[in-house]
């Protein structure tokens, strides 16, 4: 592990333990921006679930359906029901076998907060999360309604950080919904694929927004200024913009993303 990251952070820093107080302090929320932008911690994906159905525009070229289909065609037994949801309790515990801090991509193979899993396996995969704050968990969802009604009474819980995906302009109410978790968690926007121009921005509650287009043989068009208008209602709403080449699951995607 190399010194100043963002695990090591969480492992020694006192002044970002969590349950100091009912929230996370302004001050502990720009350090832990800061470092999770700049952590060196190697990325992993722990998918304690896998397979989901599809919700918006966003999912029309779905990574996880396509690569879904490419290991059960292959024989890869936890994809043996192709893309239907599944809850593989055997991966519970993976992350407390990791013996150095990783940034943690959960479920990139799914959607933790799908209504095929129930609450008591989800409270599950949030135990394991709190229980290794050595480690950074990213969390992103398309269905804030749910995160919202499981995790809305969590304590300050400095190493998950939870995000929903805004493809369009008529999914700003995903961020509005993740707003609500603010006071608890880092917050994130994802804009992946961007496609369409999107101009507004929850009044607060976001810290985070990562924009991409989208990749692949299908992928849709996009327009620079799509790109352009975000940064700057991101810029008039205070939160930082991250442009298309910091991408979680581009960067996650160096290594393996699956089982
Ligand atoms: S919510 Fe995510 S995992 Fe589920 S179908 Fe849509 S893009 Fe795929």
């Amino acid at each position: 592990m190399k010194s100043g990251t963002f695990a090591q952070m969480l492992l020694f820093d006192e002044h970002i333990t969590p349950a100091a107080g009912n929230s996370l302090t302004a001050a502990d929320r720009t350090v832990l921006i800061e470092t999770l932008l700049t952590s060196k911690a190697q990325w992993t994906a722990w998918n304690p679930t896998t397979g989901c159905t599809k919700v918006s525009e966003a999912c029309e070229n779905c990574y996880a359906d396509a690569t879904t289909q490419f290991l059960q065609a292959r024989g890869v037994h936890a994809y043996r029901h192709g893309f239907l949801p599944v809850f593989h309790p055997e991966r519970l515990n993976l992350p407390q076998t990791f013996r150095s801090p990783r940034r943690i991509f959960v479920d990139a193979m799914s959607d933790l907060f799908h209504d095929a899993f129930t609450d008591q396996q989800i409270h599950d995969i949030f135990n394991v999360m709190t229980a290794t704050p050595q480690h950074q968990y990213f969390v992103l969802t398309k269905r804030p309604e749910r995160m919202l009604d499981i995790l809305g009474c969590s304590p300050p819980t400095p190493n998950v950080v939870l995000g929903v995906t805004v493809e369009q302009e008529a999914y700003l109410w995903r961020a509005e919904l993740l707003a609500g978790l603010h006071a608890s968690f880092i917050t994130f926007v994802n804009c992946e694929p961007l496609l369409g121009n999107i101009g507004a921005m929850p009044a607060s509650g976001i810290d985070i927004c990562f924009a991409a287009p989208e990749n692949g043989p299908r992928r849709r068009p996009t327009k620079p200024e799509w790109f352009a208008t975000l940064q700057q209602t991101c810029n008039n709403y205070g939160i930082r913009y991250i442009g298309h080449r910091f991408d979680i699951r581009a960067d996650a995607g160096k290594r393996p993303i699956y089982p």
